[in-house]
């Protein structure tokens, strides 16, 4: 196929040349004083990035690792978390915790709007005797578009006057929709590299506020690769316990840097934009997005009910073979159902034109009713948005 093919699933995400570019430099001696001068860049910048005063620990890793790593270290075998089923990434952690040994105790939810910060207080307050250790909340879930209120699940918490943890998933939020582990009151911000950060799979982390720090001195879930206190103790001189996924570094160093250059603020008002702008043609096209809270509407994707009685798969596939562009699918109860848009990361305009100008000949391709005119309500949007 000629021309450049179109990543738009919601991560991995389309890589800047830049990024790439930092990626291919030699490999350096992850014990050398280069290395822990990157180390210390590294650090510094992705707790900037959480707005956290706390520690970040990387990890290679992808997201599931960063997931058990901030169980393991907060948590004692027998004890419950508390998960909200925001969607099909909600659930997964909830089986992986289930399979560490801890009870996972989980509030369904519709998959069509975020986590409901009442349902979650209500649990607490019947936890008499603090049984659960920790709230695990998907802030961006991926498989739905709906974003949970974070600061509103940490006020939920303190309401109901319980001590457990907050552990936040950033994995697809971080970087495109507004998060602070600072302000939000997180404990534990779980996110990796590939969304919204623009980088390829394979590093995660977890970013660890005071009252997690405290926590770990007493959670006796067994842990060795993924241990905090090791990670922090080599990282004092600027290392790692074990051999570090050294060229990412340099791939973070560098999307960080891009990161400073636009600027944060501006960066998530270009996630906003691309995503209200992507949700009008949605509408043009008579389609409906999975999320129906207009609150909670996701900056990073926009996951869209195919027409009933096609399939979404096919679809896709035809959009792949016909204009060269991967659509992320319908995940679990909603394979075949749904389409999801990735509008993150390094993106712009007539990316995002370009993209749903396949979607829309993709639909016409597939004869799937709707209406023509998506690809001309987002240009609409796009124009008078512009500053
Ligand atoms: C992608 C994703 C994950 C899983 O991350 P992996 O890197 O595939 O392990 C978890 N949570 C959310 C919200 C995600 O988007």
């Amino acid at each position: 196929m000629t021309g450049r093919h179109f990543l738009q699933i919601p991560g991995p995400t389309n890589v800047p040349v830049r990024v790439l570019q930092a990626i291919a430099n030699p490999t350096i001696d992850h014990r050398g004083p280069d290395f822990a001068e990157l180390t210390r860049v590294v650090l510094s910048g992705m707790k900037k990035l959480c707005d956290c005063s706390g520690d970040v620990y990387l990890y290679p890793a992808s997201g599931t690792g960063a997931w058990e790593a901030a169980l393991v270290n907060t948590t004692s075998p027998g004890d419950t978390v508390l998960m909200y089923e925001t969607g099909h990434f909600a659930k997964l952690w909830s089986e992986l915790a289930q399979s560490l040994g801890l009870e996972a105790r989980v509030i369904p939810g519709s998959w069509r709007s975020g986590a409901n910060p009442d349902s979650i207080s209500d649990v607490l307050k019947q936890d008499i005797h603090h049984r659960i250790r920790a709230v695990c909340v998907v802030h961006n879930e991926t498989s739905t578009g709906c974003v949970s209120q974070i600061d509103e699940v940490r006020a939920a918490i303190d309401a109901a006057g319980h001590p457990a943890l907050l552990l936040v998933d950033t994995i697809s939020s971080l970087g495109s929709v507004p998060y602070s582990h600072d302000r939000f009151g997180a404990d534990v911000t779980i996110g990796c590299s590939q969304k919204g950060l623009m980088l390829p799979p394979g590093l995660a982390f977890n970013a660890v506020g005071a009252k997690a720090k405290t926590a770990v001195k007493t959670a006796r879930m067994a842990r060795s690769y993924w241990s905090w206190t090791s990670i922090e103790a080599a990282n004092r001189s600027g290392a790692f316990p074990y051999t570090p996924s050294t060229n990412l570094l340099f791939g973070l160093r560098e999307a960080l840097a891009i990161f400073d250059e636009e600027g944060l603020p501006a960066i998530l008002a270009r996630h906003a934009r691309h995503a209200a702008a992507t949700r009008a043609a949605v509408e043009a096209w008579g389609l409906e997005t999975v999320c129906n809270n207009a609150a909670h509407h996701s900056s990073s994707l926009t996951a869209v009910y195919f027409p009933e009685g096609h399939s979404a798969d096919a679809f896709r596939a035809a959009v792949l073979k016909t204009f060269n562009m991967s659509l992320g699918n319908g995940l679990s109860r909603l394979a075949d159902r749904v389409f999801r848009i990735g509008h993150l990361g390094d993106f712009n305009d007539l990316m995002l034109a370009g993209t749903l100008s396949g979607v829309e000949m993709g639909l016409a391709l597939c004869q799937a009713p709707h209406r023509a005119g998506g690809v001309q309500a987002a240009l609409g949007h796009l124009q008078k948005s512009l500053n």
